[in-house]
């Protein structure tokens, strides 16, 4: 299991300072919430992570290696986003199955990997559907699946629950929470609730105005004066 490492990191845009010279290791296999106020800089600091937004200076080191500089496929990482960004014209195994059909992977490899994330997932008996014939949860597992099929070292999740009702989030959190646990991979997890946060993280960074307030276990965080 490799660790990641910010370095420094730090994003501007023009005059903005979004991300300050943040600097943290992130445990191997764990799960982190990042969280903090709206425009405090988490969502830079993920899409920089990614490789979806270049860091203005700094480092970002996956097991001491420099990947700030890589694309975001060659990374180690994969994200999930808010709005799953569907191709709405695939089914889901295709949908969860596109990143190998780009790295030319033969289509009965294709096809067997992805039903084996559809399974993690449990999703298997919706395999041939449209997206839009699925629930919003069920989209949410799909594109969870599509992640996970590039076998990340890293997950980075932003805002994954909010586009949820009140009742499928709570359900999603423990079924996220079982499948970091399941993986042993590390998840970062980008969000603005506390419950949220306090409910999946075996790590809390908090974020704001740029700069990396605070970090450690759940208790101490939220007991902290
Ligand atoms: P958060 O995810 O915590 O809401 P963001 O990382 O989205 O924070 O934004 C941090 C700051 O950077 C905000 O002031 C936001 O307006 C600004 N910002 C984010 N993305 C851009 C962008 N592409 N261009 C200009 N400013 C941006
Ligand atoms: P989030 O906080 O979840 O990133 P936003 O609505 O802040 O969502 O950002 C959505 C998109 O708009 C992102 O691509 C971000 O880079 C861009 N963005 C955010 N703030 C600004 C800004 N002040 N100026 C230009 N683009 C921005």
């Amino acid at each position: 299991k490799q660790d990641l490492e910010l370095v420094a990191v730090t994003k501007r845009y023009g005059n903005t300072v979004a991300v300050d010279a943040i600097q943290h290791r992130f445990k191997p296999g764990s799960y982190a919430c990042l969280l903090g106020p709206s425009g405090c800089g988490k969502s830079s600091t993920l899409r920089m992570i990614a490789g979806h937004e270049s860091v203005t200076d700094g480092s970002i080191l996956l097991g001491g290696r420099d990947i700030s500089g890589l694309a975001p496929a060659q990374r180690g990482t994969a994200m999930m986003f808010q709005n799953y960004a569907l191709f709405p014209h695939l089914s889901v195994i295709e949908n969860v199955a596109f990143s190998l059909k780009m790295k030319g992977v033969d289509a009965p490899q294709r096809r067997k990997k992805a039903g084996e994330m559809l399974e993690l997932v449990d999703l298997t008996a919706l395999s041939d559907r449209l997206p839009d014939q699925l629930s919003g949860g069920q989209q949410q597992r799909v594109a969870l699946a599509r992640a996970l099929i590039t076998r990340p070292e890293v997950l980075l999740l932003d805002e994954p629950l909010s586009a949820l009702d009140p009742f499928l989030r709570v359900r999603m959190r423990s079924e996220l929470k079982k499948l970091q646990k399941e993986l042993g991979i590390s998840f970062i997890h980008v969000t603005h609730g506390q419950d949220e946060a306090l409910a999946l993280a075996d790590e809390i960074v908090v974020m704001n105005n740029a700069v990396i307030e605070q970090a450690g276990p759940a208790r101490e965080v939220f007991n902290a004066p």
